[in-house]
């Protein structure tokens, strides 16, 4: 690995622990809000059943003061009685009289009903009370180890930020001035090399390309994606050695080869199973030209010349020249033409 490059891989692992504490500790005032918010919907209940029982009490109220009023008018009714003259003044003092003690019972029928609704209304205010009281343990509860873990996180975010700082003093300005450029336009500045491939994009690289990063003699970009390349030997010896997954997995890349047909052509190299197979379609007709199957073989390593000056291609369908055995079809031929430079 050229000198600097592991110190980069480092900065990025730290970079990569910032954001992350940044992002956490940003959600932080969104958590205490929606905590604040549940706390203040309990108190609202609580507040609700305190009004609906002072509502209820005035009611009553009312109702008796109606009551003493009736009983007032009642008790001048009888006091007129003395004064009466004849029959129909009397017989409509009474009835004043029963109509004002009906109503004296209406109002008794209300005081009964707000009185069984107080009852129901003093349950419902316990309840709330004491649903807020162990709301409120619980939510300080919350509320202290979402502060606990800010804390946690603005100290971490400082100790990132200092190691962060250390090891861009020992970066060469040039690399450092790269890598801030790519990571902010990519999210990610480094891409470790496994299995020929750059794993940020998958796309597979020129055996040129590899071989400059294995020779570590200089810094290597991903043709395609652009990100600084790094090669961890270790990890790609584990991988073979364990031979799982990638070596059952036929690996497919799509180039194109300006030495070959007319002029050039577009090639598919799949490794699988332990064969190496490359097939080559003119890029002018669309035509099969070539096809080569090699046992025992990888693509990179047994059509290193053909590779050696091509350009990877995007080709998003997976199995397209099982698809067009002979010919690759139109519209297939300009989007492949399209990715190349203009002559
Ligand atoms: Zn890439």
């Amino acid at each position: 690995m050229p000198a600097d490059l592991d110190k980069l891989v480092e900065l990025q692992a730290v970079d990569a622990e910032l954001a992350q504490l940044k992002a956490r500790l940003a959600a932080v005032p969104e958590t205490l809000k929606r905590i604040d918010a549940q706390l203040a919907s309990a108190r609202q209940r609580v507040e609700d059943a305190r009004a609906a029982i002072k509502n209820g009490e005035s009611q009553k109220r009312k109702h008796e003061q109606e009551i003493k009023s009736l009983n007032e008018q009642i008790e001048k009714f009888r006091s007129q009685s003395s004064s009466i003259k004849n029959n129909e003044q009397y017989k409509a003092l009474l009835s004043e009289i029963a109509h004002a003690e009906g109503e004296i019972g209406l109002h008794e029928e209300k005081i009964i009903e707000v009185m069984l609704k107080a009852d129901a209304l003093q349950a419902q205010l316990t309840a709330a009370e004491s649903a807020l009281k162990a709301e409120t343990t619980v939510i300080n509860q919350q509320k202290a180890e979402a502060e606990k873990e800010a804390e946690t996180d603005r100290a971490g975010i400082a100790q990132a930020q200092a190691r962060s700082a250390v090891l861009r003093k020992d970066v060469d300005d040039t690399l450092l001035a790269n890598y801030d450029r790519i990571l902010r336009s990519r999210g990610r500045a480094l891409a470790e090399v496994i299995d020929h491939r750059c794993t940020a994009c998958q796309v597979m690289l020129r055996p040129q390309v590899l071989s400059n990063l294995r020779n570590g003699q200089e810094v290597v970009h991903c043709d395609s994606c652009g990100r600084i390349l790094y090669y961890i030997p270790d990890h790609n010896v584990t991988k073979v050695a364990a031979g799982t997954g990638i070596a059952h997995q036929a690996e497919r890349e799509w180039m194109f080869i300006p030495s070959m047909g007319t002029s050039g052509a577009f090639a598919v190299f799949i490794n699988h199973k332990g064969n190496a197979t490359m097939k080559a379609y003119d890029a002018l007709t669309g035509e099969a030209i070539a096809r080569r199957v090699e046992k025992n073989a990888v693509c990179q390593a047994i059509f290193a010349d053909e590779m050696r000056d091509a350009r990877n291609l995007f080709v998003d369908e997976a199995a397209l020249e099982e698809k067009y055995k002979e010919q690759l079809p139109p519209e297939v031929l300009d989007d492949l033409r399209h990715q190349l430079p203009k002559p």
